[in-house]
C-alpha cells in the first residue's frame, strides 16, 4: 500500500470495500465504516466501536477523516436563514447556508473555495480558484449543519461558493455518497445542482441517469448581455445551452430551472423578458424561471431591480406563459450575498 494516507470519507462504498480487501480485512467491514461515516456521523476512530481493535490500528495509519472546524455562524432575525463559515485542514474558508422551509431544511453547500468563473456579479470569484473541494468537505458540510441543529436535512442545493460542474468528480461522489441508502439515503430529487452553464458539464451529467434538479444561472438573454457579466459566455452560446438542457430532460425528465438575477438597469428591461421567454417557451423541456432580486455585493457596481420592475419582468414571463416565480431574499440582514461572508473572512 502507498504510504499516502486516504481520505476516506470520499470513498463511495465500492472503493471502501475494495480498501478493506487491500488492508486483509473482510468486504463487510467497509459497510460497517460507511455506515458511521455516512449514517451514524462519527468522525473518529475510537468511536467506531464494532469494529476490531487492529483493524482500528490499520485505518489509523492508512486513511484520514476529513476535519473541518466552524469559524462563525450568522442567524437571520428574519427568516431564521443561518449562514456557516468553515475552516478546512489548510486554512481554506468556505460557507454553508441553511434555509428553514415549511416542506424541510435545505443546505446550500460549497464545491470549491473560491471560483475560477469570474461572473462580475458575484463576491465568490474575487480571489479566483484557490482549489477544489473533496467529497468528503462537500458532505461534512451538510453534516455539520445536521449536528448543528439537531434536525435532519431533507434538501441540498450544490449553489454556494464554486462552479460543481467544474469539480465534477468529487461532486458525483458526494451526490451518490448522499443518497446512498446505507448512508442519509436523500433522495435524488431533493438535490439540485446549479451551474453557470458548462455545457460539457451538463452532457455529461444528463448520461449518468440521475434524478437530481439542473438548475442554470442564466442572468440574461442574449450572447452579448450575458458575456458582459459572465466569461463563460464567451466559451458557450446560450443555444448551446439551452440543447445540452434539452438532452438533460430527455434523459431525467426533471424540468430545469434558470435562475436570472435581475440587476437594475442591466438585464431587467421588458424587452429582455419578452426575449427569455422567446428562448424558452418552444423548447424540448418542462422548465421554470427564478427571479431573483440580487443582492448588493458591496466590491461590484451592482444594484439590485426594484420591486415594481421584478414584477413587471415576471407578468411578462406568465403571459408568455412561462412558469416563472420571484425567489424570496433570505438572509438580507447577513452577509448573505454569495461568497460575502468567506470574502469578508479572508480579508483579515
Ligand atoms: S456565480 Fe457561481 S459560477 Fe459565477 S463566479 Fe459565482 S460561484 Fe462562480
Amino acid at each position: 500500500m502507498s504510504n499516502i494516507k486516504r481520505d476516506i470519507m470520499s470513498l463511495e462504498l465500492d472503493a471502501l470495500t475494495q480498501e478493506m480487501i487491500l488492508l486483509n480485512e473482510k468486504k463487510f467491514r467497509g459497510i460497517q465504516v460507511f455506515e458511521w461515516l455516512h449514517q451514524k456521523d462519527c468522525f473518529t476512530w475510537k468511536g467506531m466501536n464494532n469494529l476490531p481493535k487492529a483493524l482500528l490500528v490499520k485505518l489509523e495509519e492508512h486513511a484520514y477523516i476529513t476535519e473541518m472546524q466552524m469559524v462563525t455562524k450568522q442567524t437571520s432575525g428574519h427568516d431564521g436563514t443561518t449562514k456557516f463559515l468553515f475552516k478546512l485542514y489548510d486554512g481554506q474558508m468556505i460557507e454553508t447556508v441553511l434555509m428553514r422551509y415549511d416542506y424541510g431544511n435545505s443546505v446550500c453547500i460549497s464545491t470549491q473555495a473560491g471560483c475560477r468563473m469570474g461572473c462580475t456579479f458575484c463576491a465568490s470569484g474575487l480571489n479566483g480558484l484557490e482549489r477544489n473541494l473533496t467529497t468528503g468537505e462537500m458532505l461534512r458540510q451538510v453534516y455539520a449543519v445536521e449536528r448543528e441543529i439537531g434536525k435532519r436535512i431533507t434538501h441540498v442545493v450544490l449553489m454556494g461558493t464554486g462552479e460543481p460542474l467544474d469539480n465534477y468528480d468529487a461532486v458525483l461522489g458526494f451526490i451518490k455518497i448522499i443518497t446512498h441508502d446505507k448512508g442519509k439515503n436523500l433522495s435524488q430529487r431533493h438535490i439540485t445542482l446549479s451551474t453557470c452553464g458548462m455545457v460539457d458539464g451538463i452532457r455529461r451529467l444528463a448520461s449518468e441517469k440521475l434524478q437530481i434538479n439542473l438548475a442554470i444561472s442564466l442572468h440574461a438573454s442574449d450572447d452579448e448581455l450575458r458575456k458582459q457579466t459572465m466569461p463563460i459566455a464567451k466559451k458557450y452560446s446560450i443555444d448551446e445551452i439551452l440543447t445540452a438542457c434539452e438532452a438533460y430532460f430527455i434523459s431525467t425528465g426533471r424540468r430545469i430551472t434558470f435562475e436570472y438575477a435581475l440587476i437594475a438597469g442591466h438585464n431587467d428591461h421588458p424587452s429582455q423578458a419578452r426575449a427569455l421567454a422567446d428562448l424558452l417557451r418552444f423548447r424540448k423541456f418542462k422548465c421554470h424561471v427564478n427571479l431573483i432580486p440580487i443582492n448588493n455585493v458591496v466590491e461590484k457596481a451592482f444594484a439590485k431591480s426594484n420591486q415594481k420592475e421584478v414584477a413587471r419582468f415576471r407578468d411578462i414571463l406568465l403571459d408568455k406563459k412561462v412558469e416563472t416565480t420571484i425567489r424570496r431574499s433570505l438572509g438580507t440582514d447577513i452577509d448573505a450575498a454569495c461568497g460575502q461572508l468567506r470574502f469578508n473572512a479572508m480579508k483579515k
